[in-house]
């Protein structure tokens, strides 16, 4: 089962004074609820204040009616976190509000690769960190940037030119102004829309948010440049370019399969991969099962490739969130999720469906609990290639150490897992499946070849987790 991500950003901003985002803002925030469990916020202009509610939880758990009351306005940004970096607590949920001259906010997606030195380089300026969330460093690059009397769009040019790494992000202004700005390779995905009804722009994570709030996609937001949203205008502003590095992840794993990333079909590029894994070493079983949710896409793929049928193997236990939301004992939290369904699996043979294998604890979990039902034989197949290298741009890998495929062979892995046989997807069938050329896609994780650029900075679990 998979790594966890870090969170996902949305924000509306109406040309109608008398519209409310609020309603709008919170609704795609839950549409974008499997990017980040841990915290929600949201900031809005109120009589030319900023307001900001956040606390740590699910959406539905922080906001209730009172507070989207409260929060009525025309223009808001909104986040949900799972933490990379900074501890999981309140203090850094976001948006975070700066108070700069205009005061603003802003919440992001991603990890900011060179945080230390910037962080030592701001302290050193007078500023005061109060979480130990990337967030902050990149508020006040802004705030640094205004201070020397530079418009909202040369502040974040100035921010943009010292970030190294993956980000996504939305301001709100108390200044009226909206503005959203995506790093250079585009790491994360970053969408804008537009909701007719309440007359308002709209910025998303995925494509999926906008669905959610019947906004009309319009385009995503270009790596490297600024979209600013000021007096009902759209003006936007190329910083800088890069060879884009695209998350493959994200297509595999991370975002919902009813989304589009940088154009490209997530439902369409899943599918693909099930019937690529059908085509390599094909194996003689009764059924193709997924193992719930993400790989259920992918497994109707292999069953359409291969004519085996494709059949439930689990009972899912839906309020054990995603396995990876729990930092202890991942095998226990698989079990508490997934219980095989005995009946329909005694005695078979079958191909499970994964989307990919990180420290091969739930894995492990999973074949075994699958053993314990009667199963004659499981033969893992996995969408995701292996994952050998850590992640710097925002997904909470481990370390080359903990990544089970890190140095292992794939006998190995299968051994230590207790599977009848393993297949992994190849990195060229993943870049075929996802359809971008391959020198437009992040494969940092795969092939220990980090973009240029990025520099790989830590070494160990203590290191990382700041
Ligand atoms: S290293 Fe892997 S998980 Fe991280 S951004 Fe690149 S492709 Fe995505």
């Amino acid at each position: 089962m998979a790594p966890r991500e870090a969170c996902a950003v949305f924000s509306a901003y109406s040309r109608s004074a008398d519209a409310d985002v609020s309603g709008l803002i919170f609704g795609g925030l839950l549409a974008l609820q499997h990017r980040g469990q841990e915290s929600a916020g949201m900031t809005v202009l109120k009589n030319n204040r900023l307001l900001t509610f956040k606390g740590v939880g699910l959406v539905l758990q922080v906001f209730d009616r009172n507070v989207l009351k409260e929060l009525r306005s025309p223009r808001g940004i909104g986040h949900v976190r799972y933490s990379t970096y900074g501890a999981s607590a309140f203090r850094n949920a976001q948006p975070i509000e700066f108070n700069s001259k205009p005061r603003f906010a802003l919440c992001f997606n991603g990890t900011i690769v060179n945080y230390d030195e910037l962080r030592t380089e701001l302290k050193g300026k007078g500023y005061r960190f109060e979480t130990t969330s990337d967030s902050e460093v990149i508020g006040y690059l802004i705030s640094d940037g205004l201070k020397h009397n530079s418009t909202l769009v040369e502040a974040i040019r100035y921010a943009m030119d010292k970030l190294e790494g993956a980000y996504s992000v939305t301001l709100l202004s108390e200044d009226g102004s909206m503005a959203v700005f995506r790093d250079p390779y585009g790491f994360r995905p970053l969408c804008m829309g537009y909701m007719k009804d309440l007359d308002a722009y709209v910025f998303s994570s995925e494509t999926a948010g906008l669905d959610a709030v019947n906004a009309s996609f319009i385009e995503d937001v270009q790596p490297g440049s600024i979209k600013l949203v000021e007096d009902g205008k759209v003006r936007s502003v190329k910083v800088s370019e890069s060879r884009h590095a695209h998350c493959m992840f994200e297509w595999v794993y991370f975002a919902r399969q009813d989304s589009a990333i940088e154009g490209i079909d997530v439902f369409e590029v899943r599918w693909r991969l099930g019937e690529k894994l059908a085509e390599l070493n094909p194996v003689d079983v009764d059924y193709v099962v997924p193992v719930p949710e993400t790989s259920r896409v992918a497994a109707l793929g292999y069953s359409a490739r291969s004519g085996i049928p494709i059949m439930e193997g689990f009972g899912v236990n839906r309020y054990a969130l995603r396995t990876f939301i729990m930092p202890a004992n991942r095998g226990y939290f698989a079990r508490l999720k997934l219980n095989p369904l005995k009946r329909v699996l005694k005695g078979k043979r079958i191909v499970l469906i994964d989307d990919s294998i990180v420290r091969g604890t739930t894995s492990r979990t999973i074949v075994s609990m699958l053993k314990k039902a009667g199963v004659k034989e499981v033969h893992l197949k996995i969408t995701c290639p292996p994952l050998i290298a850590p992640c710097y741009m925002g997904v909470d890998f481990p370390t080359f150490e903990e990544l089970i495929a890190h140095g292992r062979s794939v006998e190995d892995i299968r051994r230590a897992i207790g599977a009848d046989s393993l297949t992994y997807m190849t990195v060229e069938g993943l870049v075929e499946a996802i359809g971008l050329p391959r020198d437009e896609l992040c494969l940092a994780c795969l092939t220990g070849i980090y973009p240029e650029g990025i520099r790989p900075r830590f070494k160990s679990r203590e290191v990382i987790k700041r």
